[in-house]
């Protein structure tokens, strides 16, 4: 299997080269070259299967040859074996034919540990074979970050540094980031929002001589690899409902549209997805730009669902890709016009876009109702990104088609806003209770590009 750029002027890599590279070379985003096929047979015989078998049968024909079969077993039943739930991923009922998927059983309570602890364990392995070591620099709106450290903590051949927009992360969130004690973690507090945090990235990986010198590697959600590990729960429930024989639907609490394209290559794979929805908070980037309104950027807006307080959403260029018929050159010359604000989409590429997603979006006061309204119907209590997603799927659903809402978070993660809706504080699971104990470990740095690299240089180890 060989990965290409969106942008169409970086090399061609297989699996192992574009995880641990991230962000091609012309700034574009990898994807595979073809997306491997399951017949509807094929599917039907993936039923049945635990979570970790499946995620190896998914995963395998994406991966080649970069890692054996028994080694790739091995690292899967590392990755999942911190998750506090035998099935990782189960799905709940909220209403007839509506359905919530649990993601937040991993060890930092929100869906991004699924792909997170699976790259923790692939880097290792790739690098432990090579004698290399990488700097992973990531950005981060909460979730990320926290699943990173807790991913990469304490291995020998990374360095880990995030880097977080200061004060706009919930408590929980950062404490995640500044507690843990080892030597390679290190929690960086911009002072600026996520996209400034996403920008200074993006600017470090297309520096070449610092990429190179400190061995940039990235991990944020534009990394393919990340993708693929999210393919695998739209599989397991949809396989739980009835599929191949009965499609069904997902709606996913979107920001920089990671997780619902991981729904969108389940689907080319060939799962029968009814239909897939975008839900957003206030900052509706997405919405709009499916909606026919173009792809203009806007102010963020802080919102109570942080982790999609964005509005440069870095995986939509992936689809973008697929709606301008693969064209390189069309993708890179959108991400030109969006770097002086923005740009409108072909009609075609409209069409395409309109066909494959559908959207929504909930303000702060609907998703305030929604996590109360929810807990009172059904016992469940949603944080406030799955909220979102429930508000957008109860209004968009077909009443005759499953309806599958990913719940992206532990409501413990963000319990202001889950008091403020339904009086009720949710507290942290037992492996977390003396987080607000733990010493705190951070730098505060301002929105310099060149502050974050010396920084960066000053504290690799070599
Ligand atoms: C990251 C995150 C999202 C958004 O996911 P994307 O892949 O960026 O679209 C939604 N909810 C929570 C809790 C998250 O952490």
């Amino acid at each position: 299997m060989r990965y290409i750029s969106t942008r169409g002027a970086a090399p061609e890599l297989p699996f192992d080269d574009t995880m641990l590279t991230g962000l091609a070379r012309d700034g574009g985003l990898y994807v595979p070259a073809a997306i491997p096929q399951l017949t509807s047979a094929e599917i039907a015989a993936l039923g049945g299967l635990s979570y970790e078998d499946l995620a190896l049968r998914v995963m395998t024909p994406f991966i080649g040859d970069s890692f054996g079969e028994s080694e790739l077993t091995d690292l899967i039943a590392r990755a999942y074996s911190g998750f506090d739930h035998v099935a990782r991923a189960p799905l709940v009922q909220l209403d007839t034919n509506h359905f919530l998927l649990e993601l937040f059983h991993g060890p930092t309570l929100a869906f991004k540990d699924f792909a997170m602890q699976l790259i923790g364990q692939l880097f290792q392995a790739v690098l432990a074979r090579r004698g290399e070591r990488v700097t992973i620099v990531g950005a981060t709106s909460g979730d990320t970050g926290s699943a990173a450290i807790e991913a990469f903590r304490g291995l020998d051949n990374v360095d880990v540094f995030i880097l977080f927009p200061h004060g706009r992360v919930s408590e929980v969130q950062r404490r995640q980031m500044t507690t843990p004690a080892e030597a390679n973690v290190h929690a960086l507090a911009v002072d600026g929002d996520f996209d400034d945090c996403q920008g200074a990235l993006k600017a470090m990986f297309n520096d070449f001589a610092f990429r190179d010198e400190v061995r940039l590697a990235g991990v944020n959600s534009i990394n393919w690899a990340r993708v693929l590990a999210q393919v695998v729960y739209y599989f397991s429930s949809a396989l739980s409902l009835g599929a191949p024989h009965r499609p069904v639907s997902f709606t996913v609490p979107t920001g920089n549209f990671g997780d619902i394209f991981a729904g969108h290559v389940a689907r080319c794979m060939g799962l029968p997805i009814d239909r897939l929805v975008a839900a957003t908070n206030q900052n509706d980037i997405l919405h709009r730009c499916l909606s026919g309104q173009g792809y203009h950027k806007g102010q963020v807006v802080p919102s109570i669902s942080p982790s999609m307080d964005i509005q440069v959403s870095s995986n939509f260029e992936r689809a973008l890709f697929d709606a301008y018929g693969r064209d390189g050159k069309a993708v890179a010359q959108l991400m030109e016009e969006l770097s002086l604000g923005g740009f409108d989409v072909s009609q075609g590429a409209l069409e395409y876009l309109r066909e494959q997603f559908d959207s929504g979006r909930a303000s702060e006061q609907e998703t305030l109702a929604t996590i109360r309204r929810v807990r009172e119907e059904s016992g469940e209590l949603l944080c406030p990104h799955s909220a979102v997603g429930v508000k957008v799927a109860e209004e968009l659903r077909d009443p005759d088609v499953p309806m599958i809402t990913l719940a992206t978070a532990h409501p413990a993660k963000f319990p202001d806003a889950v008091e403020q809706a339904s009086g009720i504080r949710p507290p942290l699971p037992a492996h977390m209770q003396d987080l607000f104990e733990r010493p705190e470990r951070v730098t505060r740095i301002g929105n310099d590009l060149g502050a974050l690299k010396a920084h960066i240089r000053e504290h690799v180890q070599r």
